[in-house]
């Protein structure tokens, strides 16, 4: 027996002001989204990983029998069983591999014959420090998909065809859990603070499962395409559009995209396909910052895009922006939210979400180089909105906090401006409420 356990997501509490400015966002956000997208299927915050439940699919085609469950099922579940499992497979990102760790000490414990391996897209790229930190795993497991399952049980496995996911081996029904899903994996793309770009790309599935989804799902049920870059080129974007379009789904889709690979003709075939929502990074409005992290569109070109983008659909546009990158200075940040404020006043950005920066660890990578100096090697806190675990030559820690929180609050009151309100509470209410990945799992209820 396998247990396949998914430590993807997980709840953590943050910082009370952080906190209260996310809330504030999300009313924003809530209001902008019913006016721009209308109503949608009830909104669930529940969520499961597509490539792990792939894994899960692939196992269970193999005739072995695979559990699998959500990381706060476990310890119920060790304590409840008869039969241990021979083997456990964690997949985690990095701030939950001490959590792993953890559990897997919990799980030697009770079953010393069970094997507990550990995968994921950290892993992936910090292969040789989670073995050093954490000598408890007794395998960690890289690779996507086929490959991965058979890492997970030690044999190579054959036996899928058709269906990739199967739903039914989630622990609760389809119909409770937000919906990502993805076409394609990886990303052909180097920006420096991203661990995608290190990834293999691949193409999966070029409808993101939707064809069966449609048949489980309601209309107008939100589905997120959890690619990197959806397609990653235009013929990419092409295939992608056209399976999408080919399902006669009938779902709000949402997806990241890359600006400068955007013409007017994908603009309309990403539109013609369902899609309601395009993503884009601009991270800041400092041309030398993005060229240092190797980000090869200019700020100029950028806005060009995002106003051709504009012309030619109703997309609600969502714009994501890193703070703390090396090389910011408070100056540049605040030359950035000067910029942002102009992006949202005048209508050509719907939302625009702010993240922390972080030096994740990747095996071989010396962050020294950059200027980055990590001060917190608990990998816990590693996710983008706890207390920053590094200091730059241009700032410390004290000063990249702060000047997260007041990006968080710019953005709220340019948002709020750009809508017609000088304060939260002018806000009508509406019955919807937008799940939103860190909403759910990072803001503890
Ligand atoms: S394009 Fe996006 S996903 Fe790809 S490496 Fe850059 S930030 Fe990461």
């Amino acid at each position: 027996m396998v247990w396949l356990v998914d430590y993807t997501h997980y709840t953590k509490d943050i910082d009370p002001e952080l906190a209260r400015l996310r809330s504030e966002y999300f009313e924003i956000k809530t209001y902008k989204r019913a006016m721009i997208i209308g109503e949608t299927a009830p909104v669930k915050t529940r969520v499961f990983s597509t490539g792990l439940l792939r894994i899960a699919t692939i196992l269970a085609r193999n005739d072995i029998d695979v559990k699998y469950i959500h990381y706060y099922m476990l310890e119920d579940l060790l304590d409840s069983t008869e039969e241990y499992p021979e083997i456990v497979a964690f997949s985690a990102v990095c701030p939950t591999v001490p959590h792993c760790a953890r559990m897997a000490e919990l799980i030697k414990a009770k079953s010393p014959k069970t094997k507990v391996k550990l995968g994921g897209s950290h892993v992936n790229v910090c292969t040789e420090e989670t073995l050093r930190r954490y000598p408890v795993f007794d395998e960690l497991t890289k690779g996507y998909e086929c490959e991965g399952a058979s890492k997970v049980v030690g044999r190579k496995l054959n036996g899928v065809s058709e269906i990739y996911v199967d739903y039914s081996l989630l622990p609760y029904p389809i119909t409770e859990y937000a919906i990502n899903t993805f076409s394609s994996m990886g990303c052909p793309f180097a920006c420096s603070y991203c661990v995608d770009g290190l990834a293999p790309h691949f193409v999966a599935q070029p409808d993101g499962n939707l064809g069966v989804l449609k048949e489980l799902l309601p209309r107008r049920n939100l589905v997120h395409f959890f690619d990197s870059v959806l397609g990653f080129s235009a013929d990419g974007i092409r295939r992608v559009t056209e399976a999408v379009k080919r399902t006669e789904h009938d779902f709000i889709l949402s997806c990241d995209m890359r600006a400068d690979l955007l013409t007017p003709e994908l603009v309309h075939l990403i539109e013609g396909a369902g899609f309601r929502e395009i993503r884009m990074g601009i991270e800041s409005s400092d041309d030398e910052l993005l060229s240092m992290n190797k980000r090869t569109l200019s700020v100029k070109r950028f806005e060009e895009q995002v106003k051709m983008v504009r012309a030619n659909s109703n997309l609600y546009i969502t714009l994501y922006s890193i703070t703390g990158l090396p090389g910011t200075t408070r100056e540049s940040q605040m030359r950035t939210l000067e910029y942002f404020d102009y992006l949202l006043m005048d209508k050509l950005a719907d939302e625009i979400k702010n993240a922390l920066y972080v030096p994740y660890p990747i095996d071989g990578l010396d962050y020294l180089k950059r200027g980055v100096y990590v001060t917190n090697d608990d990998w816990a806190c590693y996710d983008r909105q706890s207390y920053p675990v590094f200091h730059t030559d241009l700032m410390s820690e004290a000063e990249i906090w702060s000047v997260y929180l007041d990006t968080a609050r710019s953005i709220n009151n340019s948002w709020l401006r750009s809508c017609g309100f000088d304060t939260p509470r002018d806000i009508p209410k509406t019955d919807i409420q937008y799940a939103e990945y860190i909403q759910a799992n990072y803001l503890r209820k």
